[in-house]
């Protein structure tokens, strides 16, 4: 999970939809699930584009398939960060309360359709104690972690740690979030985790000649340092490499006098 940028304006597919509801064109119940398939092309292809192709939660890449006009689709969820269910500024259902944060509150704002509560989530996976992400979260409202894009709160993502073997440190007051509504430490996530940095750990081994990387010499340190622009930089495309923060996190952990050169 990162800190995401937004590129500040919605979509226009998006704009005009929600002018529609406006002037009374759709009904108000409706809003996302009646969203025309250009806008929702439109609104994916932008949130994956803010995204660097990352899923919002778990940071797996988001794969696309070639589309007719010859631009990307990207394979994705559409995450409504507080749910669609409870913010949708009519009084919350009585079998809803428990996904709450606040059970005492009657009416919550409508963000079904606000941009800034909309983000690229990975698709289903099929295993079921595998569920994760926005899958996984459902109808829960995450009571502890800030809206992603929210740049109050990035100090918030940016002090994510992680173990070598691709666990996240959750303090405990996080750990409904990540770990009950999210499932971010879940086997599957883990054990990609470790993979990629297990790859790495070869890389460096074998930039440092052995085992021993505080031996390693210039050539591990230069290795270290084009490990660190890799992953921090979206390559041309504007894809990131997935797993990014993660990476990044246990390289300047493990080097922390290693910068990149400028
Ligand atoms: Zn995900």
């Amino acid at each position: 999970m990162r800190f995401i940028k937004k590129e500040g304006h919605e979509p226009i597919a998006l704009r005009d939809y929600k002018r529609q509801i406006q002037e009374g064109d759709v009904e108000p119940q409706d809003t996302f699930d009646d969203l025309s398939a250009d806008a929702r092309k439109a609104l994916q292809q932008q949130l994956a584009r803010e995204q660097g192709y990352l899923c919002c939660y778990c940071m797996r890449e988001i794969k696309t398939r070639m589309g007719d006009e010859g631009k990307e689709i990207p394979l994705m969820r559409i995450e409504h960060f507080k749910p669609q269910s409870i913010f949708n500024g009519q009084i919350t259902r009585a079998d809803l309360v428990k996904f709450t944060c606040d059970e005492e509150q009657k009416v919550r704002e409508d963000l079904r359709v606000d941009y800034y509560n909309l983000f690229c989530a990975c698709p289903e996976n099929k295993a079921n104690k595998d569920r994760h992400c926005d899958v996984k979260k459902d109808k829960y409202e995450l009571c502890i972690i800030p809206n992603l894009s929210d740049n109050k709160h990035k100090r918030f993502f940016e002090q994510l740690r992680y173990t070598d073997k691709g666990k996240i440190i959750i303090p405990e007051n996080c750990k409904k979030d990540f770990e009950d509504k999210l499932n971010l430490n879940c086997e599957s996530l883990v054990d990609k985790r470790a993979f990629v940095w297990k790859a790495i750990s070869k890389e460096l081994t074998r930039a440092a000649g052995h085992s021993n990387w505080n031996q390693g010499g210039l050539k591990l340190e230069r290795k270290v340092q084009a490990l660190l622009e890799k992953y921090k930089n979206p390559r041309k495309n504007g894809k990131y490499y997935q797993f990014r923060d993660f990476i990044l996190y246990r390289l300047r952990k493990r080097f922390p006098d290693i910068r990149i050169e400028k």
